[in-house]
């Protein structure tokens, strides 16, 4: 008889105590010392950026009188970036903090490494390339504490390529679509969130996403403001075509099954359309005779037949998408507070 099955490699999660929870924090609220407002910038080959940026939210940030942080996460960045944040880290211990990613994971799931250790009840985020101006986040904290459980940043001025605005109309048009809420500005990330919004997206599962829209099918109160936008001095932008096709397909499948309903509506159609046909054919040889050896028959049954195997694929894919939706396990409903008693 072998011997307990551990070995090294094996399946070792049964043998724990507990597994780690994802969100090893306090529970929202609780936060005893901690910060007010963090502050998550996504770090990603951003060297030159670092030092402007972190001088800029400081002198935003000192004179409001708010205890704060601000949260690097560096994905896996393979010029001085690292560096250039540990020495941040050294002479500011008191608000920057610095997460390291063990490769590059994208930008969105670098955010919510950021997440996982934020301390603050109010939480925003930020690019690293001062195309979002710091000094905005003032304003998008007074939104919050206004009672608004999400503030988006809309950038009426983009500073970006055609091309890149043209991306984003398409991003823009199908989250709307998919999680109901009208932003007119999905791509920004300049953004406010309350702790417990945060919570929440660290509460689901899925592992491609898209945090604007994640954010809004978790929240109730919801609001928009104009925020500045500046071009990009220094660096690239990380995103090439290839990656936003990419990120329009998490975006896609991750918040809606219309491509799904697509196959079916198609094959739905095609179905009636060689249905009609067939019997438009038996009229028409009712009232003036045969056609031509028959051919527009076969046609018709053909894309009958089609149709309807089209339809039964778009159906499958229906349940395959309902499945989808369930391995995500998103949190099904989220209490604010209870009263009673
Ligand atoms: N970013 C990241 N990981 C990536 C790609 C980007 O952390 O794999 C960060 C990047 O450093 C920046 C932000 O995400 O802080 C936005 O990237 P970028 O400015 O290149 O995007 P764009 O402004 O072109 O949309
Ligand atoms: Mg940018």
């Amino acid at each position: 008889m072998p011997g307990p099955q551990v070995t090294a490699g094996g399946p070792v999660r049964d043998d724990h105590p507990a597994p780690l929870s994802r969100n090893e924090r306090e529970a929202p609220g609780t936060t005893g010392q901690g910060p007010y407002l963090s502050v998550v910038v996504p770090v990603f080959n951003e060297q030159d950026n670092l030092g402007d940026l972190h001088r800029r939210v400081a002198e935003t940030l000192a004179p409001t009188g708010r205890t704060w942080e601000i949260v690097f996460v560096d994905d896996g960045s393979r010029d001085g970036s690292l560096r250039v944040l540990a020495e941040l880290q050294r002479k500011d211990p008191e608000h920057v903090r610095v997460v390291e990613l063990l490769r590059n994971f994208g930008q969105h799931p670098a955010v919510f490494a950021g997440f996982s250790v934020v301390r603050g009840q109010v939480v925003v985020t930020l690019d690293a390339d001062l195309q979002n101006p710091p000094e905005e986040i003032p304003r998008l904290v007074d939104a919050l504490e206004e009672g608004h459980d999400v503030v988006g940043g809309y950038r009426k001025e983009r500073e970006d390529s055609w091309f890149r605005r043209a991306a984003s109309r398409i991003v823009n048009y199908l989250t709307a679509r998919a999680t109901g809420i009208r932003m007119r500005d999905y791509g920004c990330m300049l953004r406010a969130y309350r702790r417990e919004v945060v919570d929440a997206m660290l509460g689901a599962a899925e592992i491609s996403t898209f945090i604007p829209a994640l954010a809004n099918s978790l929240a109730k109160d919801i609001v928009e403001i104009e925020v500045g936008h500046a071009p990009r001095l220094r660096g690239e932008s990380k995103y090439s075509f290839w990656r936003l096709i990419k990120l329009n397909f998490d975006l896609m499948t991750g918040f809606s099954t219309l491509p799904l309903q697509f196959i079916s509506w198609t094959g739905a159609l095609l179905a009636v359309a060689g249905f009609g046909f067939g019997i438009f054919l038996f009229v028409r040889r009712l009232i003036i005779g045969p056609e031509v050896e028959g051919v527009f028959t076969l046609f018709a049954i053909l894309f009958a037949f089609l149709g309807v195997q089209l339809f039964c694929l778009g159906l499958l894919g229906e349940y395959v998408g309902r499945i989808y939706s369930e391995v995500r396990r998103r949190p099904r409903y989220l209490i604010r507070r209870v009263i009673d008693g």
